[in-house]
């Protein structure tokens, strides 16, 4: 009895000492409130630096780490309705700021604020303020995705289907569209980096326009099934990583290898869907980068058909607004675990990392990713089943 009763309470005090360690980062000072207690929020430490004056520190989830500061956090005056107006400093530990600070109320409308950058600190005003959320880029989170899929399968013919559960636990939900007569398969994944949201923006354009009911989706959804899992590391997202998922991965890093779950989740979900005559024709990977950029196997690389890519991307180029500029940039890195050289050699099919620049306007954003799923559904249609399949003696 004794030794259970010490066993209930040691269990208590790990649950206490967890949580704490889950919400410590809410800073109380008397006239505002820094608060980090929801999904995707990210702030380690605070300090007030005089009166009107907080600086705020992100730090990664571990090291060494290719470093995307993000931050997001609750700011709440201490007495509601007052109009306080205070200056933040967001340092970022042994990192330059990357991401804009923008402001909301709702987590819905997203507002830029003006900044500064000094000595590697991003510093802003906010006045007049109420209850607002202040994040890196616009707060997408799990249960976005959730009720999204959900949404998609509710009006598409698309399905949901779940591929199994994150290392903590949490479901890594996608959409499908398998019709048992097609043999050819487009796989479309995102997420992989949490902070990179505008790649995610982009995946939720291009996904919406594979799914509305036009005639050439029709047509594509006729000859070709569609895997979609738009949000790969739901635990990184949560914890509001900079990069890595629960384990101090890069899920990027990690194509080949599959150590980690969440990547050899989708690998056991293509192994079981790519049998007999089934095979992939071609994959889309979604992130964010300074600028907008198409990573592309190159032409001469044993991948079918060998101009693919390219000939997706003069489609593209021709039918986006004139001021968009496509930017391919051809490349492999053989046994590194990127995704798209993982398909490359795996399937002998191109991949593309779709990368959206972080300050693209949203506007743009999504032209692109509606303009980027037509054309390739345009694309995959016109080229002839037999291209997909290489052999040694193409070109
Ligand atoms: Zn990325």
């Amino acid at each position: 009895m004794q030794s259970k009763n010490h066993k209930s309470l040691l269990l208590v005090l790990i649950f206490c000492v967890l949580s704490f360690e889950l919400y410590a980062q809410s800073c109380e000072f008397e006239r505002v409130s820094f608060t980090a207690n929801f999904e995707t929020a990210r702030l380690n430490s605070c300090k007030k630096l005089s009166e009107d004056h907080y600086l705020l520190t992100t730090n990664p989830e571990n090291r060494p780490i290719n470093p995307s500061p993000w931050y997001a956090f609750k700011v709440e005056p201490k007495e509601q309705g007052s109009s306080n107006s205070i200056k933040i400093t967001i340092q970022a530990e042994r990192a330059k700021p990357r991401y804009l600070p923008k402001i909301s109320k709702d987590r819905q409308t997203w507002k830029n604020l003006p900044f500064v950058v000094k000595n590697n600190q991003l510093t802003f005003k906010v006045t007049a303020f109420q209850d607002s959320y202040i994040a890196a880029q616009e707060i997408i989170d799990n249960n976005h995705y959730l009720s999204w899929i959900n949404e998609i399968a509710q009006s598409s013919s698309f399905s949901q289907i779940n591929l199994g559960h994150s290392t903590l636990g949490r479901p890594i939900e996608g959409l499908i569209s398998l019709r048992d007569n097609n043999n050819e398969w487009l796989l479309v994944i995102g997420r992989q980096h949490p902070p990179e949201v505008t790649g995610a923006l982009a995946l939720l354009g291009f996904v919406e326009q594979l799914a509305q009911p036009t005639q050439i989706q029709q047509a594509f959804l006729q000859r070709f099934n569609v895997l979609i899992i738009p949000n790969l590391n739901p635990d990184g997202v949560a914890s509001g990583n900079w990069r890595h998922n629960n384990k101090g991965i890069d899920l990027n890093r990690d194509w080949g290898k599959f150590t980690q779950l969440e990547t050899a989740l989708v690998k056991a979900k293509l192994d079981s869907l790519l049998k007999a005559s089934q095979h992939l024709v071609f994959a889309v990977d979604f992130h964010s980068t300074q600028q907008d950029i198409f990573y592309t196997m190159p032409t001469d690389y044993n991948v079918a058909p060998s101009q693919f890519t390219n000939d997706w991307l003069a489609k593209i180029k021709s039918q986006t607004v004139a001021s968009f500029v496509v930017r391919p940039k051809p490349g492999s890195s053989p046994g590194r675990g990127v995704f798209k050289q993982f398909i490359a050699d795996e399937y002998k099919v191109h991949a593309v990392t779709f990368e959206i620049g972080d300050n693209t306007q949203r506007e743009l954003i999504d032209h692109l990713a509606k303009t980027s799923g037509l054309t390739l559904m345009e694309h995959m249609l016109e080229t002839p089943s037999q291209a997909f399949i290489f052999s040694a003696a193409d070109p």
